[in-house]
């Protein structure tokens, strides 16, 4: 690799984990820049979720090594990594259904960011208007009051994806982030991501090929641990590779 280690946020090389001998990631190298939208796909069990795992320091490499912007992931604790900018959304969401909107925002915000004194009796206000702003983000500003249990399964996502947002991360991780949503919530979360991508890198993991569509810049596709098939979305659904491992199954 020429390129410049720089120009990444995240750089995965040599990425492996063994489960009992059984390598569910195998080799793995791939490299995500600022600002871009990452959307891996691939067959079950081709270890999609286990690479998500491995970043958040979920589960140990067995070898290899992750950079997110210089840091070295694979020696880090999980709330170190959260510290260090990572969000990572799981594919149940885990709000609080009892509580308001704005509760479960409240919540999220990093406490302990505004530590210095002088600027402590400035903080119920900048977490209020944080609140309002990921709330209009994720369209539900009109709900805020609302018991987030209330919510429909599409508004529950999104709440969870603004729980992530309030905290800011420079690399936003989201485990098929449409499943069980309507055709029209998807349409709106394609355009959440694509707005969020400011100075943020995405990596999403997701099977509906409409959704890729709207959200990929490049598409990585993982098969048996390894990558298949990587490029545009238009690249990868022309590869003879890909249609095979699609067709044969
Ligand atoms: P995907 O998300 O692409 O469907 P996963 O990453 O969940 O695939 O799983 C990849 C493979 O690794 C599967 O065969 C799965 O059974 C196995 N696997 C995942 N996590 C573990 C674990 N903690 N222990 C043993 N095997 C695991
Ligand atoms: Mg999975």
């Amino acid at each position: 690799m020429a390129m410049a280690e720089k120009d990444f946020v995240l750089s995965v090389e040599g990425l492996t984990v063994s489960f009992d001998g059984f390598k569910a990631v195998n080799d793995l190298s791939f490299y995500v820049e600022e600002g871009e939208i990452r959307v891996i796909i691939g067959p079950n069990g081709a270890g999609k979720t286990t690479v998500l795992d491995l970043i958040c320091g979920r589960t140990q490499a067995t070898e290899g090594s992750i950079k997110f912007r210089g840091k070295e992931l694979t020696k880090m604790k999980e709330h170190s990594i959260v510290h260090a900018g990572v969000g990572r959304k799981f594919q149940n969401p885990s709000i609080y259904e009892d509580l308001t909107v704005f509760e479960n925002l409240e919540l999220s915000y990093p406490k302990g960011w505004t530590v210095f004194g002088a600027l402590a009796f400035k903080r119920d206000e900048h977490v209020i208007q944080e609140v309002e702003s990921i709330a209009k983000t994720i369209f539900l500003d009109e709900f805020l009051d609302k018991p987030a249990g209330l919510l429909s399964h599409g508004q529950k996502q999104w709440l969870e994806i603004g729980m992530l947002l309030i905290q800011k991360p420079d690399l936003l991780m989201l485990d098929e982030p449409v499943a069980g949503m309507s055709v029209a919530e998807r349409k709106k979360t394609a355009e959440l991501l694509n707005r969020i991508t400011e100075g943020r890198s995405v990596i999403v993991i997701e099977h509906d090929m409409q959704f890729v569509e709207d959200i990929a810049h490049r598409v990585t596709v993982l098969h048996q641990g390894k990558v298949l098939s990587e490029g545009s979305m238009d690249r990868v659904k022309n590869d003879p590779n890909v249609v095979e491992v699609y067709l044969g199954h």
